[in-house]
């Protein structure tokens, strides 16, 4: 559990990233569902929930998840339920439990940067942008190879594409930590975007894989996945298992794209 000497209400972005910048003690809350696993102690606990970053909008070019967007309003949004296939509903829905996700936020699990992250794996499947303050807006890739900075996680913005998009994970119970998670898009022009999360590091799109899902279908790109990607070991599973993984929910998830696509025509 940690612990708070000063609680405060943040009233601009410029004053959280002040704040993060002025000691390392000081800390932004999300939904507290990670942090209070920890042992911490926060000389300011930083609240983002006066800076209207709850709110799912849309323009005609992208979607923007403001920080404190959680999980549950990602799985209710109507919006999201009609966009990329439906994937950001459907990313989410093995994590923990409806009140869990109703506290979890968008803006913490993207800025930790979790290996297990469902919603990172989702994200890196689309055209993707991060919000940083300071640092304005990079993409999400980018920001993902970055060391951890004292930033503050303001928005996601997600480019309109028109694409379709799955996700699909392995748990050895329903609503443990993945032991791999995949999401795939295909795009306008045809071509795709696989991203392999939990291997266990961070998510990451893998270009081999998405060459060979356009030239010689799904099990090509499930091979390519497991041959080029970097997997490793821990309590959840070995290495060797999650190769063999890759190349199975790599293929399956191709190939629920492509039902997906011809039952939309
Ligand atoms: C038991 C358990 C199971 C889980 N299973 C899964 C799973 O299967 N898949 C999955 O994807 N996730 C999973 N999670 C992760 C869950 O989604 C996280 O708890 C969540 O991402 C943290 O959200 P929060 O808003 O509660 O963050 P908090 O606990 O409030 O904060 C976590 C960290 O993020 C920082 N932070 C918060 N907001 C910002 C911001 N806007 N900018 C910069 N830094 C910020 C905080 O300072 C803190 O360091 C699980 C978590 C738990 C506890």
């Amino acid at each position: 559990m940690y612990t708070i000497k000063n609680y405060h209400f943040a009233e601009s972005v410029d004053e959280v990233a002040a704040l993060l910048q002025k000691s390392r003690a000081n800390t932004v809350l999300g939904g507290g569902t990670w942090l209070r696993l920890g042992e911490r102690n926060i000389a300011t606990a930083i609240d983002l929930s006066h800076l209207g970053l709850d709110q799912i909008t849309e323009t005609e070019e992208e979607i923007t998840l403001g920080a404190m967007v959680s999980l549950r309003a990602l799985e209710q949004s109507t919006l999201l339920q009609t966009q990329f296939g439906g994937l950001l509903a459907r990313c989410v829905r093995h994590i923990v439990g409806v009140q869990f996700r109703g506290l979890a936020t968008v803006g913490a699990s993207v800025a930790s940067r979790y290996g297990f992250s469902d919603v990172i794996t989702a994200l890196l499947a689309l055209d993707t942008e991060v919000e940083l303050c300071p640092g304005g807006r990079l993409p999400l890739a980018a920001y993902l190879q970055q060391p951890p900075a004292r930033q503050l996680l303001v928005a996601v913005h997600i480019k309109k594409d028109g694409c379709t998009a799955v996700h699909t994970s392995h748990r050895l119970t329903e609503t443990d930590f993945p032991v791999l998670a995949v999401a795939a898009a295909r795009c306008k022009d045809g071509s795709f975007r696989i991203s392999v999360g939990a291997r266990p590091a961070v998510a990451q799109r893998c270009p081999q894989a998405e060459q060979a899902a356009e030239a010689n279908g799904p099990e090509a790109a499930g091979e390519a996945a497991a041959e080029m990607l970097q997997f490793g070991s821990n309590t959840r599973s070995s290495a060797e298992y999650r190769k063999v993984l890759a190349k199975v929910l790599v293929t399956r998830a191709l190939t629920e794209l492509a039902e997906k696509e011809s039952l939309a025509r």
